[in-house]
């Protein structure tokens, strides 16, 4: 690839993560330019839906915890000068048996970085969280640092910052191939060929024919008649069951000012279709996504009546060990790939964004992103 180059570092697909991606290379002083198939904050991909849940003390693995304090401290960042938060600070409790994935590594991230969690009893919890029922047998761990985020508000913002520093963002502009070799890269959009320096890959769920070892999931998310006890304006916050019959989550009705009647978001994280072509997606209700999410609201919050409002179907994108993979591309050093987020990664999109940009335009990034690499063991039979 010769010189000149258009700019240094293209992006290709600005949802969640590229949207981060072009931000922090931006900020970094990059020329940036990025390119997107759809619309700004569009509802096709994975970063939809109205709010995702964020939290410092993390069950997947402590090794995420130090990237959630730099992802904690550039989301406020971002929302410096805008007229509403895009953070919402209303606390989160995860409840189940003590033995679970949930309960024991949110303890165990908690202990290890010295984070604030309490401890509750199911009786104690009761008491707590009027709206929502807990076995007798159950542990509820309640973090106060956690909440949610504006999921589409915030994707907006990161590309108004981009924007505002100069980074040339193109949408209805799909990206159709690339080639790299060890001066840069040439990627061939819709409106023609562009060079760069650098390649930063954030495709969401169209990672698939980049970056092998991935599987799309679908997942249905509901909103349903919100109880009292579940509104934000009466202390509610974000919640998490990991129960054996599946993990479910969701958030406390937003009051939204003018809404006649509230209404609540709620999900399961666990299973989901999966999806062999995003663009082919079924987001029809189906029959089956109601049926295990029916019994978990009779069982856990009975006061709501369990006949959706709304939904809306979004796609995980997952790697065999539910990590991500925050990498240059093995075979490619001038490609940087950001994949694979399994469902959790957009509370860490700007540190994401962050370490992306790092790896496009410097040798490495300073960030804890070791276990995050293409290459890790787990991947190895799969990562090609
Ligand atoms: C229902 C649901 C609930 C979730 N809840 C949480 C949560 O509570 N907390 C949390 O932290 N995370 C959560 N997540 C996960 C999180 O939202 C995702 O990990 C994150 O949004 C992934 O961002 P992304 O940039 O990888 O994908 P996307 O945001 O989908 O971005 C990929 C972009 O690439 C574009 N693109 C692809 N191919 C091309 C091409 N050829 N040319 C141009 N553009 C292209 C796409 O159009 C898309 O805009 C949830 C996800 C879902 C689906």
């Amino acid at each position: 690839m010769s010189a000149p180059f258009d700019c240094d570092v293209i992006v290709w697909g600005l949802g969640g993560m590229g949207s981060a991606a072009a931000w922090r290379a931006a900020a970094a002083g990059a020329r940036v330019m990025g390119f997107e198939q759809y619309s700004p904050a569009h509802d096709r991909g994975s970063s939809h839906g109205e709010t995702r849940i964020i939290r410092k003390a993390y069950f997947e693995h402590p090794d995420y915890v130090p990237l959630l304090e730099e992802a904690y401290r550039l989301w406020r960042e971002l929302e410096t000068g805008l007229s509403n938060p895009l953070f919402h600070p209303v606390g989160l409790f995860l409840a189940g048996p003590p033995e679970s994935e949930a309960v024991q590594g949110t303890l165990a991230a908690g202990r290890e970085y010295q984070l604030p969690l309490a401890r509750l009893t199911a009786s104690q919890a009761r008491h707590r969280f009027p709206g929502f029922r807990f076995d007798d047998a159950f542990e509820v761990v309640w973090e106060q640092q956690a909440g949610y985020l504006e999921v589409e508000r915030c994707v907006l913002a990161q590309l108004d910052r981009a924007r505002s520093l100069g980074a040339d963002l193109r949408f209805q502009t799909p990206l159709i191939g690339w080639q790299a070799d060890e001066h840069g890269v040439r990627v061939e959009t819709a409106d023609g060929v562009v060079r760069a320096r650098s390649l930063i890959l954030t495709a969401g769920p169209w990672s698939g024919p980049l970056v092998p070892g991935l599987t799309v999931r679908r997942k249905p998310v509901f909103w349903f008649p919100a109880p009292t006890e579940l509104r934000q304006s009466r202390g509610a916050g974000t919640f998490f069951f990991d129960l054996p019959e599946g993990q479910f989550y969701g958030f406390p009705s937003r009051d939204l000012s003018g809404t006649a009647a509230p209404t609540f978001k709620v999900a399961e994280h666990s299973g989901g279709e999966v999806v062999n072509d995003p663009a082919q997606l079924d987001r029809a209700l189906q029959p089956a996504d109601l049926a295990k999410m029916e019994a978990f609201l009779r069982k856990h919050i009975p006061g709501t009546r369990p006949i959706p409002t709304a939904h809306s179907v979004c796609l995980y994108t997952m790697t065999i060990d539910h990590h991500f993979i925050i990498d240059r591309h093995p075979d490619h050093p001038a490609v940087v790939v950001g994949a694979g987020f399994s469902g959790h990664g957009f509370k860490f999109a700007p540190v994401v964004g962050q370490a992306l940009a790092e790896l496009a335009l410097r040798e490495a990034s300073s960030l804890p992103i070791g276990f995050l690499g293409w290459n890790r063991p787990a991947r190895r039979a799969v990562a090609g």
